[in-house]
């Protein structure tokens, strides 16, 4: 039975033991009431490095120049999808840093070829951009975007330098879902001096805002940042927050992030008891990989046996359909609900 209306709370976000267990088992089983056995499984690819904001959180901000900055080719990305992709992928999700020059020559290019040559749903996660590049991405083929608040605080998000301000970032996640967009968002869990009171806001933040998914991110502190002399987050603050988001939202696309994995052993697979439905692969060429730092050089890459071993050790199944086929499907069950 799906529980009605879950506030989430902030004795619930600082649970530990059998309670936190209990939490996190009510959360995994609203998971199998809503979605049933199924996870998605998505691939990412990384395809630029470069970025003109300066997150305090993200090793690939602008003032970091010890990293080596790529653009990947279009052509390799592409034959990369279309001859090696591993059979359980039904999505793609492409990812940049803020980085137009590589919206325009990568990125649009590797969508309209995704879109003639397969039946992949296609989701894109490249920052704020103009709402006219928002609709060449959308007319090529992509209709999920993802779009990150990171923190519901105006004044804390200004201090981390995240892009714009909080107000801009909200008005461009409403803006891609007035055009047509599924948008999926996220936050970051266990950032320096984070309360449970700032967790319960950010979800509430996410409750909000009209969106089909959202993500908890594990505070890592990245290296080359500002942030790297700090404590590493407790991964039970995320576990907690994602198990919460799943209570407050049983539809939405919950993903397990592979950071997970760097915050606490078995991380990706808590992810998943804790009401992830989403997993990722990593394609992004390996050469290339390296020098896409959000926290370390050194990380922990999805492959695909990783996650279906994850997803098979909690006793679910990849999904067939494509999250792209299933946002679809909703939309005419809710079609022929408005029509009944
Ligand atoms: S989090 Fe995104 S926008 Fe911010 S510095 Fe990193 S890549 Fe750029």
């Amino acid at each position: 039975m799906i529980e009605p209306c879950y506030v989430p709370s902030e004795p619930d976000l600082s649970l530990n033991g059998s309670a936190q267990a209990a939490l996190h088992e009510r959360a995994a089983a609203a998971t199998r009431e809503r979605c049933g056995r199924e996870v998605f499984v998505r691939a990412v690819v990384e395809v630029s490095n470069y970025c003109r904001e300066n997150c305090a959180y993200c090793g690939m901000r602008r003032d970091n120049r010890t990293l080596a900055r790529y653009r990947a080719k279009h052509e390799q990305l592409a034959e990369l999808l279309l001859d090696h992709r591993p059979s359980s992928v039904t999505d793609v999700n492409i990812q940049a840093g803020e980085d137009p020059v590589a919206v325009r020559e990568v990125v649009l290019p590797l969508i309209r070829t995704l879109q003639r040559e397969t039946t992949l749903g296609i989701s894109v996660c490249l920052g704020t951009l103009t709402p006219e590049l928002y609709g060449e991405l959308h007319a090529a083929g992509a209709n999920i975007y993802i779009m990150k608040f990171e923190v519901s605080d105006a004044m804390r998000y200004e201090m981390l330098e995240a892009p714009g301000t909080l107000n801009e970032r909200l008005k461009n996640i409403r803006h891609l879902a007035q055009t047509g967009w599924k948008v999926s968002s996220g936050f970051i869990g266990g950032l320096p001096g984070q309360t449970a009171g700032d967790l319960v806001n950010n979800l509430r933040l996410a409750s909000e805002l009209p969106l089909h998914g959202c993500s908890v991110s594990p505070f890592v502190p990245g290296e080359d940042t500002p942030l790297a002399g700090f404590t590493p987050s407790d991964a039970n603050w995320t576990l907690n927050a994602m198990a919460a988001l799943r209570l407050m939202r049983p539809d939405w696309v919950i993903p397990a992030v592979s950071a997970l994995n760097l915050a606490t052993d078995d991380g990706y697979r808590r992810g998943l008891h804790a009401g992830a439905n989403l997993t990722t692969i990593n394609l992004t060429p390996t050469e290339l990989r390296e020098d896409y730092v959000i926290y370390k050089r050194e990380r922990f890459i999805m492959t695909e046996e990783r996650v279906l071993n994850a997803i098979a050790a909690e006793g679910l199944a990849p999904s067939r359909r494509s999250l792209a086929e299933f946002y679809r499907q909703g939309e005419t069950r809710e079609a022929v609900a408005a029509v009944l």
